[in-house]
């Protein structure tokens, strides 16, 4: 007998769980994209957006996903032969390399594995080394989403400043953003991008760039940046198709608005809060499974772990086994090991990741872990007791939220 049957929670992680408001704000008939309603929608969109990133600079929408993201940022600010330094911890800043390798853009990685954050010092060090200043920017994920890993975009930082390296800072935020804190003037990053499907709770098809005066100074100076890409239009716009580069996209907008207005009426540090809060409840209940048994959290210190994704390991082919269990079972689809293969599990079959991010209460968490818990007994897979009641606890006494 299954018992999946009723509302499912998509914990893969992103997309992300749609709120039914922005389901129905969606379901509406085509509006007129050249005057009325959509032109003060996009006009409202734009600086609730830059609340979100906390940025007083521009935002640039793009009707593309995150890879889209990655690569609007490359190609308003550098040309073939450009130099970029990308700190890596995990997967994703090996996929905005490629991004840039694609442009003709040659990046230095250097690469962190898959279980700590980025070293700023050694990130210092290479800045400092770079005496002609060939480095055009570092570029980073704020969070990791296979490894679950939180950079601190503070740390690098400091450490363009005491290098007193010019370089811009740039951070991927597509899988933090409106889950984890982010001050993007006030941590000093000057570029940083997002996409619509994951804190943003809208399907995916939009994505977000964000831009101070110094990578608006770049831009100016770069003798040639594609049409699509280019962010002066969609951020200086005489009309209002140059948002876009063409037609609004339409139904997204009306979903992103609603989703705005619920992380605004909710306020972004309660937000911030309410996630490390859930967050620090499914921990709580993978240290008890993890007690003696098979799963390992795969970032080990609580203060290096993204607020929006856990990545575990639960031993060679049952990691895929607990997702197929929780899926047919119970209605929870959680995460594949992404990134995660060893040379005994070259497909990743001993990971999985939980995604908790964005449309996401303590209901929905307590939910996952009691399935995860009955999937684990269901196939017998090793793991210590007492999961529920310890994530029960961080429920029932969330206490001062540090984030
Ligand atoms: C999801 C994600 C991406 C890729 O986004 P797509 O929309 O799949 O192109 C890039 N970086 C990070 C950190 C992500 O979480």
């Amino acid at each position: 007998m299954s018992l999946a049957h009723g509302r499912p929670y998509l914990a893969i992680p992103g997309p992300s769980v749609m709120p039914d408001a922005v389901l129905q704000a969606m379901h509406q008939p085509a509006p007129n994209i050249y005057e009325g309603d959509i032109v003060t929608l996009v006009e409202g969109i734009v600086p609730d957006l830059k609340r979100v990133a906390k940025t007083t600079g521009e935002a640039a929408i793009y009707i593309c996903n995150g890879h889209g993201a990655w690569e609007a940022a490359l190609s308003n600010l550098f040309q073939p032969g450009d130099r970029v330094l990308i700190p890596a911890t995990g997967r994703f800043a090996h996929g905005w390399a490629d991004m840039a390798v694609g442009l003709g853009i040659v990046p230095q990685i250097v690469d962190f594995g898959t279980k700590s954050t980025i070293d700023a010092d050694r990130i210092e060090e290479v800045l400092r080394a770079d005496t002609e200043r060939q480095i055009k920017a570092v570029m980073f994920s704020h969070v990791d989403t296979a490894t679950s890993i939180r950079n601190d975009p503070r740390a690098l930082r400091a450490a363009l400043d005491a290098a007193d390296h010019p370089a811009l800072l740039m951070a991927d935020c597509i899988a933090s953003m409106a889950c984890d804190e982010f001050h993007m003037d006030a941590w000093g990053v000057d570029v940083s991008i997002t996409g619509s499907q994951k804190g943003l709770m809208v399907p995916p098809g939009l994505s977000f760039v964000f831009f101070n005066d110094r990578a608006k100074a770049l831009r100016a100076a770069n003798p040639r940046v594609s049409r699509y890409w280019d962010w002066v239009p969609r951020t200086e716009p005489e009309a209002v198709y140059q948002y876009f580069g063409g037609t609004s996209p339409t139904h997204h907008l009306f979903g992103l608005r609603a989703a705005l207005d619920m992380l605004h009426e909710e306020g972004m540090e309660r937000v911030w809060a309410r996630h490390a809060t859930l967050a620090r409840a499914i921990w709580a209940a993978c240290e008890r499974w993890a007690e003696g048994g098979a799963m390992v959290m795969n970032v080990s210190d609580p203060a290096l772990r993204s607020h929006a994704v856990t990545a575990l390991g639960l031993g060679i082919g049952n990691g895929q086994k607990l997702r197929i269990w929780t899926a047919e079972n119970a209605g929870l689809t959680l995460g594949i090991g992404l990134g995660m293969s060893t040379e005994d599990d070259p497909d990743g079959t001993g990971f999985f990741r939980i995604g908790h991010m964005g449309h996401l209460n303590a209901h929905m968490v307590l939910g996952a872990v009691g399935v995860i818990e009955a999937g684990l007994q269901a196939l017998q897979i090793p793991h210590g007791h007492g999961a529920l009641e310890k994530a029960a606890e961080v429920v029932a006494q969330p206490g001062a939220v540090a984030f």
